[in-house]
């Protein structure tokens, strides 16, 4: 089936009433039939719904949808982005091992792998997302993920994904892609060798800026790598927490049935039935979207480029990009999504000009279908000085615009009168 098609049908049979939109399950928890019924649950002999920590009948259509979408075997849905990426890393990674990540990563992401795992007793150690082969000298027998971003936030690289996997699976590592940005629709990181990709669905997927969320999608036969992995003991021994339940042996798909059975159980950062169903029916039109996100992005990188006061535009579409070849190898039809960046001579000059736009709202978000305009220097980066600014790939005269779903016309106009005020 055509993307398109299954982000309107996938994971959904209608219910008795014939209801044609997926009915929101608000409920905390469903009855049993008799204790039998609930003990086979509880056992996995049967499957079925326990509670909405666990599972729920909307968020699972949600799942089913997104995996198919992403062209995986299942997935899991969080109350964030955060919190799939914590599951993702969490479910292969213990205190004592360490992960490997890009660089060039989201601010959380970097603050949840720096940081807050460190606390954990799990290292992370970094590379250069444009220079794959650094992976090499990082990686010990202690290495359980690699994690990277398709396409980069905010720094706006694309990454070699086959390189990255390559280096991976030689060494039988499971790689995690962060595709938000990207999205399933112009970006399939499992055709290209990654195991797990999690995404933020606060951006995109609900594409409106209406709800955060986020999920984890598994591939399909990510079995064989971790059957009998000596990387992964907590997939090919008894689960002490589960009864003695050992993942390799059940016939689902294993890394999300892990991330539901003990880290949703125990750690709760779930999405909330309402949240789903805004997801799915931003779903709906994602690829419609995405197509638009990417053209207007085009027609504002190509105007800002060829303005004088610019000094450097970063948008992987244009031929000009060092990113180029990558967006086309990697995004369909080389679309590179809704995020650019342009650098003016100053602080100050940014400044000027964010303040004098109309359009574009001044907000920490991407990927709604309202413009958005930001002075990573002044907010997201504020801590940093000018020489931290200029190695992290932020300069002080950086603007970052999240190209929304008005009409380029209208986007450009705004930007030139802002450039020139
Ligand atoms: C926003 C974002 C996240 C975090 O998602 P939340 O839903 O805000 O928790 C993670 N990765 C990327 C690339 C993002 O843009």
């Amino acid at each position: 089936m055509d993307l398109q098609t299954t982000a309107l049908h996938a994971g959904y049979d209608k219910d008795t009433q014939g209801t044609m939109a997926v009915p929101i399950y608000q409920t905390t928890a469903y009855e049993f039939r008799d204790v039998e019924h609930a003990a086979n649950l509880f056992a996995l002999k049967e499957l079925g719904n326990i509670y909405t920590r666990l599972n729920n009948p909307t968020t699972d259509v949600f799942e089913k949808r997104f995996a198919e979408l992403e062209g995986g075997e299942a997935a899991l849905a969080a109350a964030s982005g955060m919190s799939a990426i914590f599951y993702a890393i969490a479910n292969a990674a213990e205190a004592g091992d360490n992960i490997i990540c890009a660089n060039q990563l989201y601010g959380g992401s970097l603050t949840l792998n720096a940081h807050t795992f460190k606390r954990f007793g799990i290292e992370s150690r970094f590379f250069n997302v444009h220079k794959p082969q650094e992976m090499e000298a990082l990686i010990d027998n202690k290495t359980k993920v690699i994690f990277f971003e398709s396409l980069t936030n905010p720094s706006i690289d694309v990454a070699d994904i086959e390189a990255i996997t390559a280096i991976a699976n030689k060494h039988g590592i499971l790689t995690v892609v962060d595709n938000t940005v990207a999205t399933p629709v112009l970006c399939r990181p499992f055709e290209f060798g990654a195991d797990i990709t999690v995404h933020s669905a606060s951006k995109y997927t609900t594409g409106q800026g209406l709800a955060i969320g986020g999920i984890l999608v598994e591939r399909k036969g990510l079995l064989e790598k971790i059957k009998g992995n000596p990387r992964y003991p907590q997939f090919n021994e008894p689960d002490t927490s589960y009864h003695g339940l050992v993942y390799v042996d059940v016939p689902l798909p294993i890394f999300t049935l892990r991330a539901r059975l003990s880290l949703l159980r125990d750690i709760g950062a779930v999405v909330s039935p309402f949240n789903a169903w805004l997801f799915i029916q931003g779903m709906e039109t994602l690829s419609l979207r995405m197509r638009e996100h990417s053209k207007n992005a085009l027609a504002l990188a190509a105007f800002l480029e060829s303005h004088p006061k610019v000094q450097k535009v970063n948008y992987p579409g244009l031929a000009s990009n060092a990113n180029y070849e990558n967006a086309q190898k990697y995004f369909q039809d080389g679309l590179a999504s809704g995020l650019l960046s342009f650098e003016v001579s100053s602080l100050e000059e940014a400044t000027k000009i964010v303040n004098a736009t109309k359009l574009y709202s001044l907000v920490v978000n991407i990927g709604d279908s309202k413009s958005i305009i930001t002075h990573p220097a002044s907010t997201t980066h504020q801590q940093l000085s000018d020489e931290e600014l200029n190695a992290c790939g932020v300069p002080a005269g950086l603007i970052r615009i999240s190209a929304g779903l008005e009409s380029a016309k209208d986007l450009i106009a705004d930007i030139q009168q802002a450039l020139e005020a």
